[in-house]
C-alpha cells in the first residue's frame, strides 16, 4: 500500500481563504479588523520563524497583527505588563506569547496573564477547563487543526479507535480529549501512551488513526501500524544535514518511508500539521473578534 498524503498546505490554504472572505466582510460591513498581538522574548532561531510565519499569514488574511519583541533579559515583571496592555488594548482580540520563554521567567505565571478572552492559543487554565465540559471556548490550536484536517480529509473518527503519542498540555492530552468529545471529529475510542508505557506498538498496532505527538524521530515505523491506519505526525525534529544551507532538516515522529508503506493516509512534516495550527491561530482571532462586536455592536 502507498498510502495518500494528506496535504496540510492544501487545506490551511482552503480554510485561510475562508477566514479571509470573513475578515473582508467584518471591514467592509462593520468597519472592525481582527488583530492579533505577538510577543516574542529573546532570539531563538525557530521561535522567531514561527512568529514570522503567523504574522504573515496574520496579513495574507487582511488582519491587523502587532508585534512587541523583548530582548532576552526581559524581566517576568515587563514581560506581565506587556500582556496587560495587550489586554487592555481594544484593536488586540487575540494574545500570543511565543513559547519556551527564557528560564528565568515563570510561564504559567505569563499564560495565566492572558485575558482568556484573548487567549487564541488556548492555553489558558478558563479555556482548558471550558473545553474539557464542553463550554464555549478557544481550543487550542494545533490538536484543533488535527481535528479539521481529518473533518477535511474525510476521515472518519466516530467509533474508531485513536491512539494519541504523547500527553503534553499542549498536544497530547487536547487533541485526545477533542478526539474522545461527542462532536464531530470526534466520539472515538481513544488510547493515551508516554514514556510510562510499556509497549507500544501493542496499542498503535490496534489503531484506526494514529496521533504522533512525541517530538522524537522514528517513534512511529510502518511494522507498529494495522494496515490502512491513518497517521498524523505532529512532530516536528530537526535533524542535522550537513548538505543543507540550514544545517538541518526537518522531520517528524513518524519513519515517513515504512509508515506510508502501511498506512491510508498520512500527513508529511513540513507540510502536514503546521500550516493547520496557524490557521486554527487566525481562526480563533477572527472568532475572537467576532465576539467583540456582538457584545459591543449594535
Ligand atoms: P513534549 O511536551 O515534549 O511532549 C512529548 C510527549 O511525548 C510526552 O508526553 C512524552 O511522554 C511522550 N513521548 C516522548 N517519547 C515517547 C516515546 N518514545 N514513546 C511514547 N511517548 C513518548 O512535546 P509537545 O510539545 O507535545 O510536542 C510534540 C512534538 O510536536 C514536538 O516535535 C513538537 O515540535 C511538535 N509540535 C508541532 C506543532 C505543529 O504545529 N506542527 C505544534 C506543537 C508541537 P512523557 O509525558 O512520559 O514524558
Amino acid at each position: 500500500m502507498s498510502a495518500q498524503i494528506i496535504d496540510g498546505t492544501r487545506l490551511a490554504t482552503e480554510m485561510r481563504t475562508e477566514i479571509a472572505a470573513q475578515v473582508a466582510d467584518l471591514k467592509a460591513n462593520r468597519n472592525i479588523t481582527p488583530g492579533l498581538g505577538v510577543i516574542l522574548v529573546g532570539n531563538d532561531p525557530a521561535s522567531l520563524s514561527y512568529v514570522t510565519a503567523k504574522e504573515r499569514a496574520c496579513a495574507a488574511a487582511g488582519m491587523l497583527s502587532r508585534e512587541i519583541r523583548l530582548p532576552e533579559e526581559t524581566t517576568q515583571n515587563d514581560l506581565l505588563n506587556c500582556v496587560e496592555q495587550m489586554n487592555q488594548d481594544p484593536l488586540i482580540h487575540g494574545i500570543l506569547v511565543q513559547l519556551p520563554l527564557p528560564r528565568h521567567i515563570d510561564e504559567k505565571a505569563v499564560i495565566n496573564a492572558i485575558s482568556p478572552a484573548k487567549d487564541v492559543d488556548g492555553f489558558t487554565p478558563v479555556n482548558v477547563g471550558r473545553m474539557l465540559i464542553d463550554e464555549p471556548c478557544f481550543l487550542p490550536c494545533t490538536p484543533h487543526g488535527i481535528i479539521q484536517m481529518l473533518i477535511r480529509a474525510g476521515v472518519e473518527t466516530s467509533g474508531k479507535h485513536a491512539v494519541v503519542i504523547g500527553r503534553s498540555n499542549i498536544v497530547g492530552k487536547p487533541v485526545a480529549h477533542l478526539l474522545m468529545r461527542k462532536a464531530r471529529g470526534g466520539n472515538a475510542t481513544v488510547t493515551v501512551c508516554h514514556t510510562g508505557t510499556p509497549d507500544l506498538a501493542h496499542h498503535t498496532r490496534q489503531a484506526d488513526i494514529v496521533i504522533a505527538a512525541a517530538g522524537r524521530p522514528n517513534t512511529l515505523t510502518g511494522d507498529m501500524l494495522k494496515p490502512g491506519a491513518v497517521v498524523i505526525d505532529v512532530g516536528v525534529n530537526r535533524i542535522p544535514d550537513t548538505s543543507r544551507k540550514s544545517g538541518f532538516r526537518l522531520a517528524g515522529d513518524a519513519q515517513f518511508e515504512s509508515v506510508s508503506q502501511v498506512a491510508s493516509m498520512v500527513t508529511p512534516v513540513p507540510g502536514g500539521v503546521g500550516p493547520m495550527t496557524i490557521t486554527m491561530l487566525l481562526h480563533n482571532t477572527l472568532e475572537s473578534c467576532l465576539r467583540t462586536c456582538a457584545t459591543t455592536l449594535p
